[in-house]
């Protein structure tokens, strides 16, 4: 019975390996050891565990018998009670946290009903500087999967969360850890040499990949492999929540590209590098940017070069995803007579993008009714 479990349920292997004498090398022995110590209330199974082995609470628990006697006795049946945990857990979803709130849409679509899918940020906010908080790292810690952007976006915050997360496998090349750039055309590659210090967020390339729709497909792709790895009984499932999804974006595409087949070549303003890959698809051109590198906040002289190429090139829009501050916009659009235009940096960026195609509609909209 054990066996069988075991072959089954996704974190059987992971709970019968920390019961064993090996269990202080296995990789969630950790978690599993924590559950049962005096801090397990905050470990998750822990009060349901608790409360099975105590009727009062767990205070005088072993009362009138020797200690031994009742440590033996909390053990048999902390033991039992873990045991008995083996086939809930193995109908739960996988534990899928991801850094956006984007990824977390894309992981749901891959799978569906067998995961459930959180991000540590949210759309509303910068990515590249989300709060370290320890809560996050509680979060990892009982992750099954991480999925990350990669390109070094979230470089500033993610590293510390996940090694004090203790979860080994989701550190980066991990069994358990998927980064999505990993499996998309990446743009923006540097070809000349890249300095940090002078401010530039994406010396590997352009990690702003989630307003193209082909990116998108083939990180559900992506995602369906990798579950299909750690859950192998349902990767028939996976592949057709993937090959739905690619479908239903081929079709969302054409309707998208018909939108901008107008304003094939039209110029934009962006404020960060994040439209490289939307413009890339709708055939827009970047005439410029507000940041003069990927990071860098720009001096009144690149704004004012920029106000003279927004002259001369007729450009109409500035866009500026909306957590950022829109002073140096406000600037260019009051000496050039361009507009303001504020998107949504990823899903949940806005009120009613709360899907990855509502998400998109709401930036196609946004930015060809700037055009119009
Ligand atoms: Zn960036």
């Amino acid at each position: 019975m054990n066996a069988i479990y075991a072959a089954r349920a996704p974190h059987a292997g992971r709970l019968f390996n920390s019961l064993s004498p090996y269990a202080a090398r296995a990789p969630h022995a950790g978690r599993l050891l924590n559950s049962l110590s005096p801090y397990a209330a905050r470990a998750p199974h822990a009060g349901r565990l608790f409360n099975s082995l105590s009727p009062d609470g767990g205070e005088g628990w072993g009362e009138g018998r020797s200690r031994n006697a009742a440590r033996l006795r909390i053990a048999a049946t902390a033991l039992a009670a873990l045991l008995s945990l083996v086939p809930a857990h193995a109908a739960a979803a996988l534990n899928i946290v991801t850094t956006t709130e984007g990824l977390a849409t894309l992981a749901k679509e891959a799978g569906g009903d067998k995961v459930q899918s959180q991000s540590l940020s949210r759309g509303i906010q910068d990515p590249h500087f989300v709060d370290a908080n320890p809560a996050l790292a509680v979060k990892l810690r009982a992750a099954d999967l991480l999925v990350d952007v990669g390109l070094d976006l979230e470089i500033g915050w993610l590293p510390p969360l996940v090694n004090q997360s203790r979860n080994p496998e989701i550190q980066p090349n991990g069994p358990r850890r998927f980064t999505a750039a990993s499996v998309i055309h990446v743009l923006d590659v540097p070809t000349g040499p890249v300095d940090r210090s002078l401010g530039d967020l994406h010396p590997a390339g352009n990690p702003h990949f989630m307003d193209d729709p082909r990116a998108a497909v083939a990180v559900v792709a992506g995602l369906a492999r990798k579950l299909s790895q750690l859950d192998p009984a349902n990767a028939a499932t996976y592949a057709q929540h993937s090959a739905d999804f690619q479908r239903r974006i081929e079709a969302d595409l054409a309707r998208w590209k018909s939108v901008f087949a107008p304003l094939r070549g039209r110029p934009i303003v962006a404020q960060h590098q994040t439209m490289s890959y939307f413009f890339d698809w709708t055939g827009l051109r970047a005439a410029g940017y507000l940041e003069p590198k990927p990071g860098v906040p720009p001096p009144p002289s690149h704004l004012a070069n920029l106000v003279q190429i927004v002259k001369a090139q007729g450009v109409k829009a500035i866009l500026v995803e909306n957590y950022y501050d829109t002073r140096s916009a406000e600037v260019v659009s009051r000496h050039s007579g361009a507009k303001v235009v504020l998107i949504p940096g990823d899903v949940g960026g806005m009120p009613g993008a709360s899907t990855y195609e509502s998400y998109l509609d709401t930036l196609v909209r946004l930015v060809a009714g700037a055009e119009r």
